[in-house]
């Protein structure tokens, strides 16, 4: 297969690509059999960066079968030597950061801080799960009746695979991945078919670590991939992050072939402003929640709700802060914000802007259209703010997924967690004030799972588990730490006598 570079201008540590993208099956890569392949492209630019095969069936059943066949003696490799490849693949992922960093930006658009500061991320999950001989144990307690004894095992689940989206093609994986392996599945991962080539780096440096045949395996692809994962027999559990509508088309097909299931969905995240927080700090978080990698997180701001006298000195500072947010290629130096994923992306959400001031909203900056230099062809929009939102309407409630903020302005704390707490998601919440009460009030009251104090993006580290409620998440156990433990194990009771 062609290996191309996909940096044009010179750069050192040129990340290369193949096309079309082998999927990595077997420990070998392997070209995809699939009649329909996709272009990737930069958003940026527009440039072609490679085609992405979107692989039939035939070719997760071989994942599947592969990786269950590699299952059986994996699961009785001592985890102590399960994680010294997961040590390896600390180091390599340290090595090449700039690399993967470089091909993050290239194919999803962020800055090249935000996709270093992604793959931080992910190599922390590596080194939690370096942990497992300790996260893994079991419980025991000696004569439950004289001469009995009961104690509880975890043993893997079998053959585990990741759905993932395109908005953090490094580090999603990693939530799952590192953690499945080190209790002592086999995994599968399906990358989101618009950012497929931070995977190929990922499985190259994988594959670098000797990780016996089958253990991990790429599978790429669209809906038929997808559809196989949820429906192969030997595919025990499955984690899968994307949007609302796909997590919960997901959750319910994957239950009904009885796998377990975790399904992270979309958001619209709020940031309550109260009259005592510090002016300067609470603008510049919220710009960096509400534009940092063009409102395309997860965690992204989408809503700021002022209370009382704090609406005189926002409005009007965070329209200076958008309107002053440097835009552009996130390679280039000194650029704050890049380009949102697609042409669609960007025309779905000036429908939005469109929709906002429909329903009655202030365009108090309107970011649509920009002249970008060199982005002619990228999918640039630079920072909006829609002032005025109006609540109760559909842009309130949307997921916007671009770097639109909306403001709503309430006269109390109460009336500011009541909004909240009405809306259909709960990804994230934060609150900006000095007040220990009303930080405790609101922590205590917001239906949130993941909630910021005097922060604007509330993402838990690698060792807490990463906790959207309501629709935002559909299962039990979420991804990361202590929770992916629970997930990627299954739990044995043993009650023993020998007298
Ligand atoms: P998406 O739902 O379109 O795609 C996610 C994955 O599902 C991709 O791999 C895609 O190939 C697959 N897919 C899409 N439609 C499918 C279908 N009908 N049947 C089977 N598979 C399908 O999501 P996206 O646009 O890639 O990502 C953005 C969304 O992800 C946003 O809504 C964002 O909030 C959400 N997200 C949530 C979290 C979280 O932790 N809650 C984190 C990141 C992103």
């Amino acid at each position: 297969m062609p290996e191309t570079n996909l940096l044009k201008n010179g750069t050192s540590a040129v990340p290369t690509v193949q096309t079309p993208l082998p999927n990595y099956i077997d420990n070998e890569w392997q070209k995809s059999t699939a009649n329909e392949l996709l272009d990737v492209t930069n958003p940026a630019t527009g440039e072609v960066l490679t085609r992405v095969p979107l692989s039939p069936t035939e070719e997760v059943h071989q994942a599947a079968t592969a990786a269950a066949a590699a299952g059986h003696e994996w699961r009785r490799t001592p985890a102590v030597q399960r994680i010294q490849y997961l040590f390896t693949l600390k180091n390599l992922l340290e090595e090449n950061l700039d690399d993967i960093a470089k091909t993050i930006t290239l194919e999803c658009g962020k800055t090249l801080d935000e996709a270093r500061g992604e793959m931080r991320r992910a190599i922390e999950n590596v080194e939690v799960a370096c942990g497992i001989p300790t996260l893994m144990q079991g419980t025991n307690l000696e004569d439950i009746a004289t001469g009995i004894d009961e104690f509880m095992i975890r043993q893997p689940v079998g053959v585990c695979a990741a759905i993932a989206p395109f908005n953090f093609p490094g580090m999603i994986t990693f939530w799952f991945l590192p953690y499945a392996i080190a209790c002592g599945n086999t995994y599968i991962v399906k990358p989101s078919e618009k950012v497929p080539i931070t995977m190929q780096k990922v499985f190259q440096l994988l594959e670098q670590t000797g990780l016996p045949k089958g253990v991990v395996n790429l599978v790429n692809g669209g809906r038929e991939t997808v559809d196989a994962i949820l429906t192969h027999p030997d595919i025990r559990a499955i984690s899968f992050v994307g949007a609302t509508a796909t997590a919960k088309a997901i959750y319910a097909k994957a239950a009904a072939n009885g796998k377990r299931v975790q399904c992270q969905g979309g958001a619209k995240n709020p940031l309550i402003v109260l009259p005592d927080a510090d002016p300067e700090f609470t603008i510049n978080a919220t710009a960096e929640s509400a534009f940092g990698c063009a409102g395309q997180r997860c965690l992204a701001a989408s809503l700021t709700l002022t209370v009382g006298a704090a609406r005189n000195w926002f409005t009007e500072a965070i329209a200076d802060t958008a309107t002053n947010r440097v835009v552009g290629n996130g390679l280039e130096d000194g650029i704050e914000m890049g380009p949102v994923i697609t042409p669609e992306s960007r025309k779905r959400i000036e429908g939005l802007i469109q929709a906002g001031t429909d329903e009655g909203a202030q365009l108090l900056v309107d970011g649509r259209y920009p002249s970008i230099p060199g982005g002619e062809n990228g999918n640039f929009i630079r920072p909006t703010i829609l002032n005025n939102l109006n609540p109760q309407g559909e842009i309130a409630k949307t997921e916007i997924f671009g770097p639109v903020l909306g403001l709503i302005h309430v006269e109390t704390i109460d009336d500011a967690i009541e909004l909240i707490n009405s809306g259909s998601y709960g990804n994230m919440a934060c609150l900006f004030t000095r007040s220990g009460a009303s930080a405790r009030k609101f922590r205590y009251e917001a239906e949130i799972g993941n909630i910021g104090i005097n922060i604007g993006v509330a993402a838990p580290m690698a060792f807490f588990p990463f906790s959207g409620w309501k629709d935002s998440f559909f299962g039990d156990l979420h991804g990361q730490s202590w929770d992916a433990v629970d997930f990627f194990t299954q739990k044995k009771v043993v009650v023993e006598r020998w007298v």
